[in-house]
């Protein structure tokens, strides 16, 4: 089995996942909390389909008309005194914020969570270029001691349990042992709000960009969103070209659903919205202002028919329901974005021949569906990617051979009948053989086929 763990290897990765108990029981009981919370904040929402319906009319106008909102989004953002780039990639990306930093002699970067920038490993790039760069994020920040990528992408340290973080922060940090979590989120303020005060500069993502007003809108609980965005004297923000809303009068939508479906909060505790650099008169705020504006890939899935997918607002839902990701965890799926989301856009962005394994991590039961706040259509979407993987002969030779034998069966009704005969009469042995496997705890053939059950 391969210790580098690609979306290639999803099959390797996933048998090891569901041998570690406690990631298991790490992802249940984190999933089961989330499932939970989510509910109840939905509970009073009478209006929640009509809400959903709004959101995602909003995302499917935002995307056709993604070019026009994001041109709109610059000059804007230009003229309350940002610095506006766009990126066609990751290597585009990573260069841009490099440059900008180095420029200014910066040394040490302050950091909020941002998927992106994980998307396009943008923290070993700056590293190698000198810099030291802090997560801020709770999560983030144990992840980064550990050396490991998010496995959620609201919570990204969703598969330690406090003990395994207790052990962490007294290796790393040379504390004494505590699982007190309020104890070890208090060893963890002290240690990064030193580096808020002394950074050079703050990196941040975004969860919107409103176009109207060229503002940036970040939605965190820890406060460190806006430490990171107002503190130092240099913002870089970097975010993906679709997460453009066309303005900030539609953002309470998406204030009433993104808290509630990610984290079962009515709000997070923090909804920042920056409008450019800070004013003559203001006390907070960055006095420069860089906004990255990435690509890698998106323009090529708004033509397709997947475009759907990048409706997403990241709030990680889909997850939390998800029976293989919660089986699994986000490691196994090998990329940057995991669950039933990640399916697609890993596919879709890093392309069928590096992720092909990954379109059968979903049972299709709709799970993700029915939560999805702007009803992305992720089991459609996962079933498309099935046939795209055949047309591009991505399927495994057994498959392809089973599925011709099937086909030759089912087309003819003898053949058939006898296929039912032959599994009723040899299923006891499947079963036996089976074991705790699948085939082990399928349910039998029925004593009657459907078919002659029917007058
Ligand atoms: S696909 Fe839907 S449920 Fe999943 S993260 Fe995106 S918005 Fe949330």
């Amino acid at each position: 089995m391969s210790d580098v763990q690609t979306s290639l290897t999803f099959r390797a990765n996933a048998a090891r996942a569901i041998k570690d108990a406690p990631l298991r029981a790490a992802m249940r009981q984190a999933a089961d909390t989330f499932g939970a919370k989510r509910a109840d904040a939905f509970a009073p929402v009478a209006d929640l389909e009509a809400l959903r319906d709004k959101a995602s009319a909003l995302r499917m106008q935002v995307l056709d008309r993604l070019q026009e909102y994001e041109e709109m989004f610059a000059s804007r953002a230009t003229r309350a005194g940002a610095t506006v780039h766009r990126a066609k990639d990751a290597a585009a990306a990573r260069e841009i914020i490099a440059r900008i930093l180095t420029d200014r002699g910066a040394k040490t970067v302050v950091k909020s969570k941002s998927m992106v920038s994980e998307e396009i490993h943008l923290n070993a790039h700056l590293e190698k270029e000198g810099l030291e760069v802090l997560e801020t994020d709770l999560g983030e920040y144990i992840i980064q001691l550990v050396g490991e990528t998010p496995s959620h992408i609201i919570v990204p340290a969703i598969h330690k349990n406090r003990q395994q973080v207790g052990r962490l922060f007294a290796e790393k940090l040379g504390v004494e042992y505590t699982e007190d979590p309020q104890v070890l989120t208090k060893i963890a303020r002290r240690t990064i709000r030193e580096k808020f005060l002394t950074a050079d500069a703050g990196l941040s993502g975004a969860n919107f960009a409103a176009a109207a007003s060229g503002s940036l809108v970040l939605f965190t609980n820890e406060g460190n969103g806006r430490m990171v965005t107002t503190v130092p004297p240099l913002h870089i923000a970097i975010l993906s070209l679709e997460k453009m809303i066309p303005s900030l009068a539609d953002l309470p939508t998406f204030i009433r659903l993104l808290p509630r479906s990610a984290t079962g909060q009515s709000i997070t505790s923090y909804v920042s919205v920056i409008t450019g650099t800070r004013k003559p008169g203001e006390a907070t705020g960055a006095k420069e202002l860089h906004i990255v504006l990435l690509d890698n890939g998106r323009a090529e899935i708004l033509s397709g028919e997947c475009r759907e997918i990048l409706k997403c607002i990241r709030c990680g839902a889909c997850m939390n329901v998800c029976p293989v990701y919660r089986t699994v965890g986000g490691h196994s799926y090998g990329w940057t974005y995991p669950g039933p989301m990640g399916i697609v856009l890993t596919t879709l962005l890093t392309g069928m021949a590096k992720s092909h394994p990954l379109v059968d991590a979903s049972t299709l039961c709709g799970a993700c569906d029915e939560v999805c706040p702007v009803r992305i259509p992720l089991v459609d979407l996962v079933l498309k990617l099935r046939e795209r993987r055949v047309r591009e002969g991505f399927s495994r030779p057994m498959e392809k051979r089973g599925m011709r034998v099937f086909g030759k069966v089912a087309a003819s009704p003898s053949l058939f009948s006898a296929g039912q005969f032959l599994s009723r009469t040899f299923w006891p042995l499947v079963r036996a053989f089976g074991g705790k496997d699948v085939a082990g705890r399928l349910p039998g053939p029925a004593k009657v086929p459907f078919h002659r059950r029917v007058p």
